[in-house]
């Protein structure tokens, strides 16, 4: 899974810890029903309480899982309970079910209350022995032992867990910013910041292993007179109204680049030279049809536009050298038209 991945699942499912805890909630409600069926199997003298509160248990905690509810320390607090009555009647595996308890009380808290949960639980668990029934002196001073050492190990494993996965979702969400701030700095400095559209820089980049296409070179007629009348706020109008008729009337496999200060580049990839000079004339049309104003009077824009074509065997240069040199061609024939190389 990618880190992006990572990271969206955590925001859906909560953190690591919390699906630990989810994890370990479920297979805590399996071994409620190991319990239930062991009394079931070997009837002791409460077991109708067993299984009552056997029962509670799985219900209560498929419930939980049903809901994917985040744990809570409430939660974790009835279980408790369950688990010391569950003792208290001399339930068979109860003890598995604290230890399963104390690694989803660590996880939830954390490192700094996880001691005072393991005594907690210890408490729990020496008083609801000490109350129970039918227990044997011998037997209940080494189980107690076993279980008080298996809490300690318990509570250092969870909080271990818990750290390391705490530093694995730092560093997920460290790298998801770092590849957003990647994705935001290489789209700067790849777009124009006038007209939206790719720069220069993303028209060498992104034109240098494509074998064929039609390439459109566009140009602004008189556009220095254009900003020397009306001033250049004016002549930046016009470049980002002309921008969006270009983002407008390409295709989505098309490009479309700010060559250069007056002069845009439309790469179409797929396509043939009279397909390419309809479109590079569709675009004149739009741009000489476009009712530019500056203050309340009309002013009359338009563009001419050199066409090539880029063919496995013509460097990249080349095709624009021509495209320019058609351009040029459309200028010197009287401007607002198109020339094909
Ligand atoms: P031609 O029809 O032969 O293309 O003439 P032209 O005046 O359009 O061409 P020329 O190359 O002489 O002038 C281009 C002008 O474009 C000069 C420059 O001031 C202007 N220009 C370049 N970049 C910008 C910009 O970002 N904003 C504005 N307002 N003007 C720009
Ligand atoms: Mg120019
Ligand atoms: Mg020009």
């Amino acid at each position: 899974m990618s880190a992006i991945n990572r990271v969206h699942a955590a925001r859906v499912w909560g953190d690591s810890a919390s699906q630990l805890q989810i994890v370990t909630r479920r297979i805590s409600t399996i071994s409620a029903m190991f319990t239930l069926v062991a009394t079931v199997l070997n009837p002791s003298t409460h077991w109708a309480l067993i299984v009552v509160m056997s029962v509670i248990y799985v219900i209560y905690n498929t419930a939980l899982s049903w809901r994917r509810s985040k744990p809570q320390l409430g939660e974790l607090m009835v279980n408790l309970a369950l688990c010391a009555g569950l003792t208290i009647v001399g339930a068979v595996y109860s003890n598995v079910l604290y230890h399963l308890l104390l690694l989803r009380m660590v996880l939830k808290v954390g490192r700094d209350r996880a001691m005072r949960m393991a005594v907690a639980v210890s408490f729990v668990y020496l008083a609801a022995n000490m109350i129970k029934v039918d227990s044997v002196a011998a037997a209940f001073l080494l189980e107690t032992i076993y279980n008080v050492i298996g809490f300690a190990v318990l509570s250092f494993t969870a909080v271990y867990m818990h750290n390391v996965m705490e530093t694995q979702m730092r560093n997920e969400g460290q790298i998801a910013e770092l590849m957003r701030q990647n994705a935001h700095h290489y789209q700067m400095a790849h777009t124009d910041g006038l007209t939206g559209l790719l720069n220069h820089r993303a028209y060498l980049e992104k034109t240098a292993d494509l074998p064929q296409y039609v390439l459109l070179i566009v140009d602004i007629d008189h556009f220095k007179k254009l900003n020397d009348t009306y001033g250049h706020l004016f002549g930046d109008q016009v470049l980002t109204t002309i921008g969006n008729i270009i983002k407008m009337s390409i295709r989505n496999k098309d490009m479309a680049f700010r060559y250069g200060g007056e002069e845009f580049a439309l790469v179409l990839p797929g396509t043939s030279l009279d397909l390419g000079l309809k479109i590079a004339e569709r675009l004149r049309y739009q741009v000489a049809n476009c009712e530019f104003f500056h203050n309340s009077e009309q002013v009359k824009v338009t563009i001419s536009i050199g066409v090539s074509r880029k063919n496995p065997s013509v460097a990249c240069q080349d095709a624009f050298r021509e495209a320019d040199s058609a351009l040029y061609r459309a200028k010197r024939q009287g401007r607002n038209q198109c020339a094909v190389f």
